[in-house]
């Protein structure tokens, strides 16, 4: 089978591999519709999670299902699923404990693309079919559900780590398809105030559809000064960081007040040495006793969150498809779609690929 592989840092191609085998309780699926993630560009063009060798890119994937184990019950040839893009091990210690995500070590239920194949292969694996598949809604566009697996769940984790009371001051820092699904997170949330911190004019406008109430440009003025002005000198009860390089902490920590929760879903992409940092103003953060508390986390994955996301999908709470300004047809234009995630032009929001309709 073809696949769209990491060949090494820096470079992306075209690859044959053995089509993946299928244990008892998992599921062998073939691409529906797919998305390319910023992530996937921090992986191979930054180097960030280290060097890997032809391995299939992708995590964000609608499917259908071709084959089964012996064991999986709900599932069966020829339906179509939504596959989150975090596979969690569901019987391990960190799954138990309440982190799924973290299974195997920090990150471990991230395997897409990560430590296997990817699902920008005709076919690939996903493992505990039962627990990590769901249905995909009859009546679900494939631009909506193509959403789910990664910016709904990251976003909106990043709005509920924020600890978002009804009426609270939210800014979002970053309004990429993450950012904005955290816009609507926190508008879901019940926020009442939402500054959403970006410029790309498409962003913009999806922004302020999906609930934000301010737009701050951080390239005309100081994010910090803009939304202290706009807080009376204030801050915010909740931000979420949702972009930029390591000092956008620096704007967190300082436009948050005390009692605040900083809520981090940003991948910090560049560099892998040891001695790498992230800093926080030690001022801005109280001398480190502001109140001021870090979240971070990495997007939720399993089959009950993808359920009730589709389900704030299905009850027209809010519509993923907006952010999918740029739909190919056809699996050969991956490679195209995922170089325009990494291009980022200005009137880019999310490729799509719909490989069958
Ligand atoms: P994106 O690049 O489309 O959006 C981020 C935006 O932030 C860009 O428009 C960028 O111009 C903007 N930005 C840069 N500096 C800024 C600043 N100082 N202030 C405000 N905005 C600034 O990316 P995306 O696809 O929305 O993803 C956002 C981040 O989330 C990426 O790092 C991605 O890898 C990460 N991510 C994390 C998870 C997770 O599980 N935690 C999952 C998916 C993606
Ligand atoms: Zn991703």
């Amino acid at each position: 089978m073809k696949g769209l592989a990491m060949l090494r840092i820096g470079e992306i191609g075209w690859i044959e591999k053995e089509r993946p085998a299928c244990g008892p309780r998992d599921a062998i699926v073939r691409p529906l519709a797919l998305a390319p993630c910023t992530s996937d560009v921090h992986t191979v063009w930054e180097g960030a999670i280290g060097d890997r060798h032809n391995l299939i890119l992708g995590h964000e994937a609608l499917g259908i299902v071709d084959e089964v184990g012996s064991e999986v019950k709900d599932f069966k040839p020829g339906d179509r699923v939504i596959v989150p893009a975090i596979t969690p091990d569901w019987e391990t210690d960190a799954a138990q404990r309440g982190f799924p995500s973290q299974t195997g070590g920090p990150l471990g239920g991230w395997k897409f693309s990560n430590t296997k194949d990817g699902v920008f292969g005709e076919f690939f694996h996903v493992n505990l079919a039962d627990y990590n598949l769901a249905h995909l809604p009859e009546g679900m566009s494939l631009e909506a559900g193509v959403m789910l697996p990664d910016m709904l769940s990251t976003g909106f984790m990043g709005a509920e780590n924020a600890k978002i009371k009804i009426g609270s001051t939210v800014a979002v820092l970053g309004i990429g398809p993450v950012g904005l699904s955290a816009v609507a997170g926190a508008k879901l949330r019940g926020a009442g105030r939402i500054f959403g911190v970006g410029t790309r004019p498409a962003s913009v406008k999806v922004a302020k559809e999906y609930g934000a109430t301010n737009i701050v440009n951080y390239k005309e003025g100081d994010t910090v000064e803009q939304i202290r002005n706009a807080t009376n000198g204030e801050g915010v009860d909740a931000v979420i960081v949702a972009g930029g390089g390591p000092d956008i902490m620096m704007d967190a920590i300082n436009v948050a007040k005390p009692g605040s929760v900083i809520s981090n879903i940003n991948y910090f992409g560049s560099g892998l040495g040891e001695q790498d940092i992230i800093p926080l103003p030690r001022i801005g953060w109280g001398f480190g006793m502001a109140d001021k508390n870090i979240m971070t986390g990495l997007c939720p994955g399993g089959r009950v969150r993808m359920e009730r996301l589709a389900e704030v999908v299905m009850c027209g709470r809010m519509d993923p498809s907006l952010m999918a300004t740029h739909v190919f047809k056809g699996f050969d234009k991956l490679e195209e779609a995922l170089l325009l995630m990494k291009a980022k032009p200005k009137d880019l929001i999310k490729p799509v690929v719909i490989v069958e309709e």
